[in-house]
């Protein structure tokens, strides 16, 4: 390893010291317009004293990316997707290193959101809702036009802003599970952190999909009492794989009554924390009221493309005294819960990584995501550059 002078130090990719020969292209796939994606060279940025530049190892995808190759997230095009970045740290400034905590070598969890540093939400810490930099800001979300272009993780490289959050990740886990560091973190901040879960709680997650088995998993880390996990018929191999995951009752709601069955498993009560984790349905919003106990918590996470939600009762709300709050984003503590469960080997998290694929077919990896190709079910997966 090398300074070159200006405080920048630098590794080429088999770990060896470089300077003046480092690369000067990056692979990425870019978003042209909904549904269209190519693959291009792109210039590698320089960094400065406060930033750095990530090697990608794995990208995570997830519902959001599915949505944003549809168009449906409000994200300026053309755009380097990828907001669930796990690499290495390739250049770093010296200010940044100091800053994080992490050298060239490390490698590093990064996290969706670059906060502004300025706004209310960010000085309330809430950065996960700042829009200070206007609309959403990071890694994924920024458009190619904005220098230096490389925002996002579906590349071979990617520019770490001196506002990104990383996280140092141990490097003898592999890249599919340390990837998972996305999906396990917003099952500690939906299911555990938000809620306050703890022992004694009941938990009920609808929605057996990645979100809702990583709630599964950080409930079980939490020490929650019984966990139950609704699904469709057609789920029943994320229901059975639940089950493995920590879950102690699965319910079909196609083909049982998952309200006296709640009610059964949760001795007349209800659950005391109601995880709304489907994508797209509305009916389990109005359904949660009637599964939580008194007094209970719900909280919800699953999109439903701005649909209105049907036979909501609101008076339930009221003399049950039902909490309900959403949950957009993650925070560092969550992703800390995280990294540590995924560091521990405690639990199989192999079980839920199903697909990895190349940049070029980043493509045919959202189409399987989205349950789009016959024949391919996807519950985690990911790009590997
Ligand atoms: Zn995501
Ligand atoms: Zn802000």
């Amino acid at each position: 390893m090398v300074e070159d002078g200006l405080g920048r130090k630098r590794l080429d990719s088999a770990g060896g010291a470089v300077l003046g020969c480092a690369m000067r292209t990056s692979r990425a796939v870019v978003q042209t317009a909904p549904r269209r994606l190519e693959l291009r060279e792109l210039p590698v940025p320089d960094i400065d004293d406060d930033s750095a530049l990530l090697r990608v190892e794995a990208c995570g995808i997830c519902g959001s990316d599915a949505e944003q190759y549809a168009g449906v997230l409000p994200v300026r095009l053309p755009v380097v997707p990828g907001h669930e970045p796990l690499g290495v740290i390739e250049r770093i400034g010296d200010r940044a290193a100091k800053r994080w905590g992490v050298d060239v070598g490390d490698r590093v969890a990064v996290e969706s959101i670059i906060r502004c540093g300025h706004c209310r939400a960010c000085i309330g810490g809430r950065y996960q809702l700042c829009r200070g930099r206007g609309g959403l800001f990071g890694h994924g979300y920024v458009p190619l036009d904005r220098p230096p272009g490389l925002w996002g993780a579906y590349a071979d490289y990617m520019y770490l802003d001196p506002l990104s959050i990383v996280h140092r990740v141990r490097k003898d886990i592999p890249a599919s599970l340390a990837v998972m560091f996305n999906p396990l973190g917003a099952g500690f901040r939906w299911a555990v952190e938000i809620p306050a879960t703890g022992p004694g709680d009941s938990v009920l997650v609808l929605g057996p999909g990645q979100r809702g088995l990583a709630s599964v998993i950080a409930a079980r880390a939490a020490g929650a009492d019984t966990i139950i996990v609704t699904g469709l018929s057609r789920d029943a191999r994320k229901l059975a794989l639940a089950r493995e995951l920590g879950a102690d009752h699965v319910i079909d709601v196609e083909r049982e009554d998952a309200r006296a069955r709640v009610r059964e498993l949760t001795g007349g009560r209800g659950a005391e924390v109601v995880i709304e984790v489907t994508a797209n349905a509305a009916e389990p919003v109005a359904e949660a009221l009637h599964y939580v106990a008194a007094g209970g918590r719900i909280v919800l996470a699953g999109v439903k493309g701005l649909k209105a939600v049907p036979d909501f009762v609101s008076d339930l709300v009221v003399v049950k005294e039902i909490t309900i709050r959403g949950a957009f984003a993650v925070t560092s503590r969550a992703y800390e819960s995280a990294i540590r469960l995924i560091e521990s080997g405690r639990v199989p998290l192999e079980k839920m990584h199903t697909h990895d694929f190349p940049l070029e077919d980043a493509e045919r990896a959202i189409q399987t995501l989205a349950g789009e190709l016959p024949g391919e079910a996807s519950i985690h997966s990911s790009l590997v550059p």
